[in-house]
C-alpha cells in the first residue's frame, strides 16, 4: 500500500488499512553509513530509505546488501571514491 505517514507515496509492504504496520508504527531514519546510497531519499519528514524500514539493521551485521554507494570485490567491500574528492585527489598529485 502506499504509504501516508513518513514514506508519503512510496509503496510499502508494511502500510496496510489500519496505518503502518511496522514496529512501532513507523519507519526509521538511515544511518550514518547510508550517506551516498541511491536509495535514501529526503522527504519532508527526514531521510529515509525507499527499501527497508529500519537502515540500522541492515548494517547491524555488516555492510548493507542493497547499498548503491558501496561495492564488493572478490568478497572484499570497498566504498565507492567520491568523485570529487578523487579529482581534487588527481590534482594535487
Ligand atoms: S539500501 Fe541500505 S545503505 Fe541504502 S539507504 Fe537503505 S539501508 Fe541505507
Amino acid at each position: 500500500m502506499i504509504c501516508n505517514s513518513i514514506k508519503e507515496g512510496v509503496n510499502c509492504i508494511f502500510m496496510k488499512k489500519k496505518g503502518c504496520s511496522f514496529n512501532g508504527g513507523r519507519c526509521y531514519p538511515i544511518v550514518d553509513s547510508c550517506d551516498g546510497c541511491d536509495i535514501a531519499e529526503e522527504f519532508p519528514t527526514g531521510i529515509y530509505c525507499k527499501s527497508c524500514a529500519e537502515p540500522a539493521n541492515k548494517w547491524s551485521t555488516g555492510t548493507c546488501n542493497l547499498a548503491t554507494h558501496v561495492k564488493k570485490e572478490n568478497g572484499i567491500t570497498k566504498n565507492k571514491l567520491n568523485p570529487l574528492k578523487a579529482s581534487k585527489r588527481s590534482m594535487h598529485a
